[in-house]
């Protein structure tokens, strides 16, 4: 149990890890993302991580959502593919596009049953990347036996209390991020501790994030992070490269939109309007 090793991530470091799109590139050079999520009310977390997704780079998004999800969605995103359940309200399998080669999975799903279903077969079935977040995590949390059916190589993105459910609880922060890295080397996947400081961990490596601010602490900020990783990993990007330049990414749009509109109005909506500006302040 060797001492875990911890790597600051700044502009030069995220700046390396950048790809520039290629000229003679189409739609199909960028990947086709998958998101599932929703549930009834729960919509907007699905339309968050989707059109963060679509702002990272992503060639092509769909989503897969409840029936009630279809309208919102195709009006706000017409960019955006969507594949309806069968259920008004929540899902009940998941079905999986042709060239889909990335899956983010948990923004708004709920925990019904009919979900918790969902949620097994298609762990059952599946073969590519995940990104999991939310109440993703939370069904792991509680059905622990799903935990081992997650590919090696996905991305799990807890907040603390969602980190809490799925490791138990710790007595300092040491303690917290030694599981965080026990919990990343068990999956073989990156595990993205979220917080003031946003941690990748990975490898036995913890990447601490330098970028974010309090005006972040906002409903879905946590949705459009799941969204951008997922709209990286689509284009080719590895999956720690594309945790830690999303998370990079994240913190800067909204360091960035904090010098013109403050703290507190900084939505999450707001965060997707600066990529494009952090994307650009790289260089
Ligand atoms: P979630 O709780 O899932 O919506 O995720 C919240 C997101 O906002 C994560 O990416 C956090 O790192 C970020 N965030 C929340 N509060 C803060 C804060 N006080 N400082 C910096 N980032 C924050
Ligand atoms: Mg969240």
């Amino acid at each position: 149990n060797a001492p875990t090793e911890y790597q600051y991530i700044g502009k030069p470091e995220v700046a390396a890890l950048y790809r520039p799109r290629l000229k003679f590139s189409h739609k199909g050079t960028y990947g086709h993302a998958l998101i599932v999520g929703g549930s009834y009310g729960k919509i907007g977390a699905v339309q968050l991580a989707a059109k963060a997704t679509l702002t990272v780079g992503a060639g092509l998004v769909s989503t897969y959502v409840p029936a009630c999800g279809y309208m919102p969605l195709q009006t706000a995103l017409p960019e955006v593919m969507v594949i309806t359940d069968e259920q008004n309200k929540q899902i009940s399998a998941v079905e999986v596009p042709e060239k889909v080669n990335v899956i983010c999975l948990g923004m708004g799903l709920g925990l019904h049953d009919d979900t918790k279903i969902a949620l097994t077969n298609f762990l059952k079935k599946n073969k590519l990347p995940l990104a999991l977040d939310a109440d993703a995590l939370n069904l792991l949390s509680a059905n622990r036996q799903l935990l081992k059916l997650v590919p090696e190589g996905s991305v799990f993105t807890p907040h603390p209390k969602e980190f809490e459910r799925l490791v138990g609880t710790w007595s300092s922060d040491f303690e917290k991020l030694e599981k965080a890295k026990k919990f990343s080397a068990q999956t073989k996947s990156v595990l993205v501790l979220k917080g003031a400081h946003t941690i990748c961990f990975y490898n036995g490596v913890g990447y601490i994030n330098s970028t974010g601010n309090p005006g972040m602490a906002t409903g879905g900020s946590g949705d459009v992070l799941a969204g951008m990783v997922t709209g990286l990993i689509a284009q080719g990007y590895d999956v720690l490269a594309a945790s830690v330049m999303a998370t990079y990414l994240h913190g800067l749009s909204a360091d960035i939109a904090v010098t013109t509109i403050g703290y507190e109005a900084l939505t999450a909506s707001k965060i997707i309007e600066g990529i494009g500006a952090a994307f650009v302040e790289l260089f």
